[in-house]
């Protein structure tokens, strides 16, 4: 099967900076992927090179099948949406969606169609007339999605696109996107710094750290068997466990991580289990979060709001099922 986009060992260098390190990547067609990853991690260098706004210092990058090289942005069949947007505020937003297929000479009568469309697409049918300082953040933002999907690319590139958006809308446009995208079929590729967002959105995930990918895979083989120290720490809060320790739940001299809501707590200080000492509670409102003290080794666990909870200070044993420590294989 013909990827939508492919990368072979693409490195893009700034001098010294290694914004982008011997990459190898192949994202399927029609999927949403995401890139997740810390700041200056190469994410977004990474997308503009798929968008052709970089060349890379090594390597080869082919869209559905075709070498990139010396394609110019606007013939890859690739757009981008910024996190700021980049609408122009001199134009309203019938025009600002239009433009691109104005700049291709596409006719009048076409082109103002087409943007009708797109508008209808996100959910703004009649703003055509508006400036974009008439609008909200969230109505800006769709503007800008109206106007990457105009011109029907095969790939749509997201910077970020939720990043100014407040908590509740962010939600709603998660929820929109996704389905926005399987409604068109178009393959995304989505970067973001927020795991909860690459989680609950992506068909897949690469999680980026200095300028290579960690680990690709779907949200559940992120989260749940991550493969490195760095993975299991960034994606959600996981208990990373020294060999030392793995070695007596497991047999092996391994680094291990084990999640806050696969550790069971209970307050008896016998019986088989990790004996341990609840030094805090953190109440979250459906769950709460113990932080536990095991022989100077800092744990963290989740239960649900309303367990009961011996006091803190106490002695207490942690329980977990021998398949939920998963063991990593690097220790980077
Ligand atoms: P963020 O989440 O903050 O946007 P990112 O993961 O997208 O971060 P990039 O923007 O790809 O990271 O940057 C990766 C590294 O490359 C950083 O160290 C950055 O400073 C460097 N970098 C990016 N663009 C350039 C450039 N034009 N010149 C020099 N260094 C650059």
């Amino acid at each position: 099967m013909t990827s939508a986009v492919s990368f072979k060992q693409v490195s893009r260098h700034f001098g010294s900076v290694r914004a982008v390190d011997a990459v190898d990547l192949d994202i399927a067609a029609g999927e949403f992927f995401a890139m997740l990853g810390p700041s200056g991690s190469g994410k977004t260098t990474c997308l503009r090179l798929i968008a052709g706004f970089e060349q890379p210092t090594a390597g080869s990058i082919s869209i559905f099948g075709e070498r990139a090289e010396g394609v110019p942005p606007y013939r890859r069949n690739v757009n981008t949406v910024f996190q700021d947007y980049a609408l122009f505020p001199h134009l309203n937003v019938l025009d600002n969606v239009a433009y691109g297929l104005m700049v291709k000479g596409v006719g009048k009568a076409e082109r103002l169609k087409a943007a009708e469309e797109a508008l209808s697409l996100v959910r703004l049918p009649g703003y055509g007339t508006r400036r974009p300082g008439q609008l909200s953040g969230g109505q800006r933002q769709r503007v800008a999605l109206a106007r990457a999907l105009v011109n029907q690319p095969k790939v749509l590139l997201l910077d970020e696109p939720l990043g100014a958006l407040d908590l509740k809308l962010r939600e709603n446009m998660q929820e929109e996107l996704k389905s926005l995208q399987k409604v068109l079929g178009i393959t995304f590729v989505f970067v973001t710094h927020d795991q909860g967002e690459a989680l609950s959105m992506a068909d897949r995930v690469a999680v980026f750290n200095d300028g290579k990918i960690m680990q690709v895979g779907t949200p559940e083989d992120i989260y749940q068997r991550p493969n490195t120290r760095f993975v299991a720490d960034f994606v959600g809060s996981s208990n990373v466990l020294p060999p030392d320790f793995v070695q007596r739940y497991s047999g092996q001299h391994r680094w291990g991580s084990l999640r806050p809501e696969s550790i069971r707590v209970s307050s008896a200080a016998s019986g088989d289990g990790v004996a341990a000492r609840l030094v805090g509670t953190n109440y979250l409102g459906a769950t709460t979060r113990l932080a536990l003290d095991a022989d100077g080794l800092r744990l963290h666990a989740v239960v649900p709001a309303g367990t009961p909870l011996p006091a803190e200070g106490e002695a207490v044993m942690l329980t977990f099922n021998r398949e939920s420590l998963h063991l990593m294989d690097e220790t980077a």
